[in-house]
């Protein structure tokens, strides 16, 4: 496959496919699912599929006919474990990634050698984007191996042509030596790692502004808030851009932050993107918040149709300023399994998170903790301070109040507030632990 990059100046990685208008959007998207459905016929799974519900391929004659096709979910991947979702012959299958099946049978996605290309194809058009060039030094903080986030920004860097260091998560001290000794100008990391790399640079006396010549950060992989977001940029000095990935879309690079920040970019000349109120799965209207549905558009090995991600957003609009016309969604709230039920309410950790970030008196980490007394639910924040602890007890317990407050406002009912010293909550190399759910171990 050649392998093609654009000029430095180009705000484009393949301008072709970026700046698409919206009909020529939907022509293209057609034309791929009705390829994408015929070839699915070769998988046992959707043929069975589709000869139970008499649904022929060539019913599919325009963008609303995706409709008759029924979605597609985790539990499917399960019950086909491993193969049975493949539309190719193994032998033409050259990676397998797979879940970690910590809830449950693991699931597998596999990929061609094309499947793997057109992978990296995506991430470099994100990290193109974001204004990454041949001549940037690319750190990739992410565990490799099974974890999509690993290789698929690995492959993806070096496909812009960029220096790129497979530096893989953890040791921290590590990470900073290769930041400032390689020259390190933009890594990917999950945010809740950001901050234990920042606090680390502080232990050991490294200013990113003065000591590094990062300019650049792509975090995702885990939901995090606006004020998140700002924090990192504010605390790193750069540019934090949000990116989504999904292992059974590929991984990493379905969909990111443009230069104007006001939503991610989902690329739909590979997918298409459905939002869905999850009881009815009826499509909800633009702005509505409902479930991502996503159909691969241009996957080999295993083309998923009407996926449901289970991932809560919604449509932020078609255009965009930077010239895209690739639909914007909105930062992802969670799934709809983070969802905690409390007493009847629904409630997801990023509304927390919201919250605690807005005030300045405290760090990054937060842990909520649920349990049940006398048949009632409780709620218990822990959130570390940013200052070293103080033990003014007025200005302390002044503060709590102030933030159960905040909260409850948000959420409905008044959860404990833990306020704790800097570093003393658990932190984990990859994605962030926010929710310990005690109850479970009663029910
Ligand atoms: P796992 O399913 O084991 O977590 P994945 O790496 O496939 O492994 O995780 C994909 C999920 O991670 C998405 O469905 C979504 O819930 C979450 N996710 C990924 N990127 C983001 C992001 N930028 N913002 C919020 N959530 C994200
Ligand atoms: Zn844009």
């Amino acid at each position: 496959m050649e392998k093609f990059i654009p000029e430095d100046s180009s705000p484009y990685f393949n301008r072709e496919m970026e700046t698409l208008s919206r009909a020529e959007i939907e022509a293209l998207q057609l034309q791929r699912l009705q390829q994408t459905v015929a070839h699915c016929m070769q998988s046992p799974f959707y043929k069975k599929r589709f000869e139970e519900i008499g649904l022929k391929p060539e019913a599919i004659q325009s963008l609303q006919d995706l409709r008759k096709i029924p979605f597609t979910t985790k539990q499917d991947l399960r019950d086909t474990y491993p193969f049975g979702m493949a539309s190719v012959p193994l032998r033409e299958c050259v990676r397998l990634h797979s879940s970690s099946g910590t809830t449950g049978t693991p699931t597998v996605i596999l990929h061609t050698q094309r499947d793997l290309d057109e992978w990296a194809n995506q991430v470099a058009r994100n990290l193109w984007m974001v204004g990454l060039r041949p001549d940037d030094v690319f750190q990739n903080s992410s565990g490799y191996g099974m974890f999509t986030g690993g290789l698929g920004f690995q492959y993806g860097a070096e496909r812009l042509g960029m220096l790129t260091i497979p530096a893989a998560a953890g040791n921290s001290l590590r990470q900073i030596k290769f930041m400032t000794d390689f020259g390190t100008t933009a890594v990917h990391a999950v945010p809740s790692y950001v901050t234990r790399l920042r606090e680390v640079m502080d232990s050991v006396g490294v200013d990113p502004r003065r000591d590094t010549k990062l300019r650049v950060l792509a975090i995702g992989a885990e939901p995090h808030s606006e004020e998140q977001r700002r924090r990192i940029e504010e605390m790193m000095g750069v540019k934090a851009y949000n990116s989504f990935g999904m292992s059974e879309m590929c991984g990493p690079g379905v969909g990111f932050e443009c230069p104007e920040q006001n939503g991610l970019h989902f690329w739909e000349d590979y997918y298409i993107v459905e939002i869905v109120d999850p009881e009815t799965l009826e499509p909800v209207p633009d702005g509505e918040v409902g479930e991502l549905v996503l159909t691969t558009l241009c996957r080999e090995a295993m083309p998923l149709l009407r996926y449901r991600t289970r991932d809560l957003t919604r449509v932020l609009g078609r255009s965009c300023p930077c010239g895209r016309n690739h639909v914007r969604l909105d930062r992802m709230r969670g799934r709809s399994d983070d969802m905690m039920v409390l007493r009847g309410v629904n409630i997801f950790p990023i509304q927390i998170e919201k919250i605690l970030m807005q005030f300045p008196e405290l760090a990054n980490n937060y842990l909520i903790t649920l349990t049940t007394d006398d048949d009632n639910d409780n709620m218990l924040v822990e959130v570390e301070l940013e200052e070293l602890f103080t033990d003014d007890y007025q200005r302390l317990q002044a503060l709590q109040k102030r933030i159960q407050r905040a909260l409850k406002d948000e959420i409905l009912l008044t959860p404990h507030v833990k306020l704790v010293p800097k570093n003393t909550l658990p932190v984990s190399d990859g994605k962030a632990v926010r929710v310990i759910d005690k109850r479970k171990v009663y029910q």
